[in-house]
């Protein structure tokens, strides 16, 4: 018998939930360890704190006296509060966080100490960095890598460490990191939407984007999780026939939370409002164990900090509650997998949302100008988009009933649509005042303010229109939100760009008045976009072959999602705007294409082993047994046994088929990662798609079929019903 399961599952039960603490109000706990403006004003000088007020709102670089100030005082602030490390934190391209920590503490003379800290060591680190995925940029043995203080996101403090949000460059200047083409792209779209903006608002000054992300993610049993070698070693079961409950019965959805993860939930929040991460709803999803974290909307840069920093804060604190916390975009077959929505819209600095309908008709046209100029920016990099989503694990969940397809589309909802579709046509050139009169009163003039609770959620759509903002959804739950947030704020950036060239000149040349051009255009965008917007339902076979005839791509595989990044539209596109060099594109193209490699080589390494060495071994056990009751019954029933032992004969056999089956699969399985091994990162990538994922779910069939047969007594993986439904 298997000890490993067993033992896990009686661990298990005897399970409580943790009592967490009553402390203070959400409020006042509410960014208690972050160096934020409230902190900044009581321990820097004024001069300090404009300083860098100045760099967070324009980018304006802090003078290394300054630093040597803020750093003093960051110092003092944190000493105040406990902490004895400092850490430069960053996002190398690995997705995950990187730190390490420093103590203040230095010595002097050897034997005298002090706390010290000064604007170098806090404006630029140089990490012992070399084994971070670098796609070749950073040749190790020439080139080094620093880390350099962001000072747009706050430092904070995390258990006793100081951490100090920075970007990862390489000496020669190519980022080394997802936050670096983040900002530049940021930086993009304030320029061109802030320029597009003073059509409407001669002193707008400023546009930044923001992000709400929602964070889908199951909790399982850590004694659970650590029994399944596959959970252990790839974050998801590579076999384990499904349970006989699943999600059909709908339960639940949003339904009561479960005392064990109510208890992890309100550790995690408390946590997270010490943090300054505005964590506000939580709730179950719809596959069993799984739930949704989600915050109040931020500017796009801190929203994405955020997000990482609380993806290892709910590592750190689910190992507190002897939980398992599972970012893998499908876990588990047949159930839900978990994805991130990226809701993101464009703010002003006076707090107007571009993307909300507002009162009056110009505002209303301000409102169309950034919704079409969205629709037709995403129309012209579709293919972008989709890679910026594309990995070995995200693509286990699009496009199969639960997430949308790896087709984009925009769905904007009946009453926009119509709004659009009236516009069409608008008159070419100067408009009549009836038909300016018209349009302000009748069409724009007619968005609703209370759009929001009409537009019909239609949940299939990769990229809907929700009211006041857009929402990706097909960003994967252990992404990295920089980057589908770098692809779509890029785009959007060069469409701005466009239109405001397309206006000037008609407003030049034709002497068109400003209005005016501005319909003109957007009549134009409305019809060349208009093959992207889909009201439908996208989980449907005949959008596949619609979406076909309209031209739009469907590029299912990873490895061919992910080669659009190096188009050369891709790469003129963020070499316009500033945000990726060729070289800093390529680079991230092979490590997206290594790690897909190494992903599906871990899991095959993995199923080949849990076929091998658990599921065939205790088959054979079990066909022992019938072996020896068949035998049995020979002895005492004669020639009778064959009808006596009819089933047992007929298992035996079937047993034996599957052993068989799975042990000449896993060999050509293993045959193909050879192959595809010896290959560059592109062709490795395509072979380790197409000839060796194949064999996952031809060894899996075999193995669950076995999982049915097989005493439960022996079976050593602990089962779905166990994982799923053990509270
Ligand atoms: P759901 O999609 O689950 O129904 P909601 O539509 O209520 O959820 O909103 C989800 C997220 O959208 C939240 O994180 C919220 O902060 C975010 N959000 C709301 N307004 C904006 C905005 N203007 N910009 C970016 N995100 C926003
Ligand atoms: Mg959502």
């Amino acid at each position: 018998m298997s000890k490993i399961r067993f033992n896990a599952l009686k661990e298990t039960m005897n399970r409580k939930p943790n009592k967490v603490s009553k402390t203070e109000k959400r409020s006042t706990l509410f960014g208690k360890n972050v160096f934020n403006k409230y902190a900044m004003q009581q321990y820097l000088t004024r001069t300090a704190y404009e300083s860098v007020m100045n760099a967070i709102e324009h980018g304006t670089k802090i003078d290394r006296k300054i630093a040597d100030q803020v750093a003093v005082s960051m110092k003092d602030w944190a000493i105040s509060k406990g902490a004895t490390h400092y850490t430069h934190w960053f996002q190398p391209l690995t997705g995950a966080t990187a730190e390490k920590h420093d103590a203040f503490f230095e010595s002097i003379n050897g034997s005298l100490a002090m706390e010290k800290f000064d604007g170098e060591q806090l404006a630029q680190q140089e990490p012992a960095a070399s084994s971070f995925p670098n796609g070749g940029i950073r040749n190790t043995f020439e080139a080094r890598g620093y880390t350099a203080w962001d000072p747009t996101s706050p430092a904070f403090i995390y258990e006793t460490t100081l951490c100090i949000p920075t970007i990862f460059v390489a000496y020669t200047g190519e980022a080394l990191d997802n936050k670096t083409p983040l900002l530049r792209a940021l930086q993009a779209i304030d320029t061109h939407a802030t320029a597009v903006c003073k059509y409407f608002d001669k002193n707008a000054s400023k546009v930044s984007a923001t992000l709400g992300w929602e964070q889908e993610y199951f909790l399982i049993d850590d004694a659970l999780a650590n029994s399944r070698p596959d959970i252990l070693l790839t974050g998801r079961t590579l076999v384990g026939h499904f349970s006989a409950k699943g999600q059909q019965l709908g339960d639940h959805y949003f339904g009561t939370i479960p005392a064990r993860a109510m208890s992890f939930m309100q550790d995690l929040e408390q946590e997270c409002m010490l943090l300054g991460i505005p964590v506000k709803t939580r709730h179950n999803e719809v596959a069993p164990n799984q739930f949704e974290i989600a915050p109040i909307y931020e500017e796009a840069n801190l929203a994405v900090d955020h997000n990482s920093l609380l993806m290892d804060v709910m590592e750190k604190v689910s190992k507190r509650h002897k939980f398992k916390v599972l970012f893998h975009e499908k876990p588990f077959e047949g159930i839900n997998g978990s994805g991130k929505h990226n809701n993101w819209s464009l703010s002003t600095a006076d707090g107007t949302n571009l993307l909300s309908p507002g009162k009056t008709p110009m505002k209303n046209l301000q409102f169309l100008t950034f919704f079409i100029n969205t629709i037709k920016a995403v129309y012209e990099n579709e293919e972008l988009l989709r890679a910026s989503v594309a990995s070995a694990s995200n693509n286990l969940r699009l496009g199969s009933n639960e997430a949308p397809p790896p087709i984009i589309s925009v769905f904007i909802g009946n009453q926009l649509s119509a709004v659009l579709d009236e516009l069409e046509n608008v008159t070419k050139g100067k408009l009549s005042p009836q038909e300016k009169t018209d349009l302000k009163l009748n069409i724009i003039g007619k968005i609703p303010e209370i759009l929001l609770d009409n537009t019909d959620r239609n949940r299939t759509s990769p990229f809907a229109f929700t009211g006041n903002k857009f929402e990706f959804r097909a960003v994967g739950s252990s992404a990295n939100c920089a980057i589908p947030m770098t692809v779509l704020n890029t785009i959007v950036a060069k469409q701005l760009k466009e239109f405001k060239v397309e206006v000037d000149k008609l407003i030049d040349t034709k002497n068109l008045k400003k209005d005016e051009a501005v319909f003109n255009v957007l009549r134009e965008y409305i019809k060349a976009s208009k093959k992207i917007r889909f009201e439908g339902d996208g989980y449907a076979e005949n959008w596949e072959k619609e979406a076909k005839k309209r031209g739009l791509s469907n590029n299912k595989p990873a490895p061919e999602a992910l080669k659009v990044q190096v188009s050369n539209k891709a790469i003129a596109l963020y070499e316009e705007m500033g945000v990726m060099s060729k070289i800093e594109i390529e680079a991230r193209y092979e490590i997206a294409l290594e790690e897909y490699t190494k992903r599906l080589q871990i899991e095959g390494r993995v199923l080949g082993d849990m076929a091998r060495n658990h599921v065939i071994p205790t088959a054979i056990i079990y066909q022992n047994t019938l072996l020896e009751n068949t035998k049995n019954l020979k002895e005492i029933f004669g020639d009778d046994y064959k009808n006596i032992a009819k089933e047992q004969i007929e298992l035996i056999m079937i047993i034996s088929n599957h052993i068989t089956e799975i042990n000449a699969l896993v060999i050509k399985m293993e045959e193909q990662r050879s192959k595809a091994n010896k290959q560059k990162a592109v062709k490795s990538a395509e072979m380790y798609c197409n000839n060796v994922k194949p064999y996952f779910e031809e060894i899996r069939y075999h193995c669950d079929k076995l999982e049915t047969m097989v005493d439960d007594n022996l079976w050593p993986l602990t089962k779905y019903r166990e994982l799923l439904f053990t509270k």
